[in-house]
């Protein structure tokens, strides 16, 4: 803290274990006898870290400590971490985020995005060696799949690659941006195609390492918002990449990349929520001590009102959020023939999850800040830096209109229906 404003009377109430009081009162009924004992196991975990966090440090010192928890991701069973699944996943992502939102951002690329397609697609040695890792918080990971001219359009990758005339590599010539972690990669999931004329039957997913033969750089951009978190113009020029690193070869990398979206997005709901639930529950706080013309602030329609509405808005995103993962995990990752409908429904449900619970996180953060007043823009609370990652969690995972161009596509189908 650069200056403490706040008084003494209210900061030693605003505490990580205060908001994880508010948050259990609200999330418990909906939780079994396991997943609440994950949940105080996390509370503990992240209770004991918070005072430790060094906010002038990057995130990556404190990936060591959760990869000791099995904390990197809990999608996949890793080792004997459980519980795990998709609402293990979900409930990891919204204790990390009320711990600390950016760790969370770069947690979330290097477990799920590099770290997941290491379990679902994963079948060589070399690959289980990068998988362990990563999961022990030891090395980094990153995605890349946005390039310059290739955001929202996300199959049409103009990034190139060959394999060598042995067949025993496959060279990558492609630039990448928005890498998050990318300047402090060890592994770079990246897609690049055999011919850009027909990206869905050429696409290649690889796991890309930073000692690969070849010229990989990464400059970092200057992303104001998660200045903890670093984020990269990535370039791998000739990169030979051998083919046990190759998760999906010529067509099969853009299944991966697709099937990847879906628990991507299931996840980011995690992160969005657990800003929701630590910004609100801050605000809960500091407005039932803070005073202002004799009475709590919370006394005041105009304050109390809005976040009562943020409150009903949240748990409702919270009870979306639960029964998508809790279906994720029924119909898709413990099924043993995952049915056609189901994946369907799993995919629409997650674009619109995606969309309403980080466009919700950017909202409710925004509206906090109004109703919290000066104190709430200052570092004296987590709540400006909770409310800058909620930014990014609307743009990473395809942006907000990418959610509702997928959400739109689904009913112009129903038209042939009729
Ligand atoms: C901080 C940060 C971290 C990121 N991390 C990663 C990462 O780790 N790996 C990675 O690969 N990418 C990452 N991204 C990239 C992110 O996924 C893209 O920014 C996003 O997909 C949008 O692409 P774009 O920024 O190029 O916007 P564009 O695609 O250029 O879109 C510009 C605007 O047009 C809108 N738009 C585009 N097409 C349509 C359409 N058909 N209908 C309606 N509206 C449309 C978009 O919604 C947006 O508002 C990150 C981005 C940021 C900002």
């Amino acid at each position: 803290m650069q200056e403490k404003i706040i008084r003494d009377k209210i900061l030693e109430y605003m505490t990580l274990e205060n908001v994880f009081k508010i948050v259990n009162d609200n999330i418990f009924p909906l939780l079994n006898e396991e997943e609440k004992d994950f949940c105080h196991e996390l509370q503990e975990f992240c209770i004991e870290l918070h005072p430790k966090i060094d906010k002038n440090k990057d995130v990556y010192v404190l990936f060591p400590e959760l990869g000791k928890r099995g904390y990197i991701q809990r999608i996949n069973l890793w080792r004997d971490f459980k519980p795990y699944g998709m609402k293990a996943e979900v409930l990891l992502a919204t204790h990390l985020s009320c711990l600390d939102s950016q760790l969370e951002l770069a947690r979330l690329a290097s477990g799920i995005l590099c770290g997941n397609p290491t379990f679902q697609h994963g079948e060589t040695e070399e690959i289980f060696k990068v998988q362990n890792e990563l999961m022990e918080g030891k090395k980094i990971g990153c995605i890349g799949i946005t390039e310059r001219d290739r955001g929202s359009d996300a199959v049409n990758i103009l990034s190139t690659c060959r394999k060598s005339e042995d067949k025993s590599h496959v060279i990558y010539n492609a630039e990448k941006i928005f890498t998050t972690n990318g300047p402090k990669a060890d592994y770079f999931a990246t897609y690049a195609v055999y011919n850009t004329a027909n990206p869905r039957g050429t696409m290649v997913q690889a796991m890309v390492s930073r000692d690969f033969k070849g010229e990989l750089i990464t400059n970092r951009l200057k992303i104001p918002y998660v200045p903890r978190v670093h984020i990269a113009h990535t370039i791998m020029n000739e990169v030979e990449i051998p083919i046990e690193y190759i998760l999906g070869d010529n067509g099969k990398g853009y299944t991966n990349l697709f099937d990847g979206l879906v628990p991507e997005r299931l996840g980011i709901m995690g992160s969005g929520l657990g800003i929701c639930w630590a910004t609100l529950a801050y605000a809960i706080i500091y407005s039932n001590l803070r005073e202002q013309f004799g009475r709590k602030i919370i006394d005041f329609q105009g304050v109390g009102f809005s976040l009562a509405d943020l409150l009903a808005r949240t748990s409702a995103a919270t009870t979306l959020a639960f029964q998508a993962a809790s279906e994720y995990d029924k119909n898709i990752l413990f099924a043993e023939h995952p049915s056609k409908e189901a994946e369907k429904w799993i995919a629409g449900i997650s674009s619109q999850g995606k969309y309403l619970v980080s466009n919700l996180s950017a909202d409710l953060t925004y509206t906090v800040q109004q109703q919290m007043g000066g104190i709430s823009v200052t570092d004296n609370t987590d709540v400006q830096e909770l409310s800058s990652t909620s930014y990014i969690e609307e743009v990473i995972g395809g942006a907000r209109n990418i959610q509702l161009l997928i959400i739109q596509n689904a009913l112009r189908r129903i038209g042939k229906i009729l």
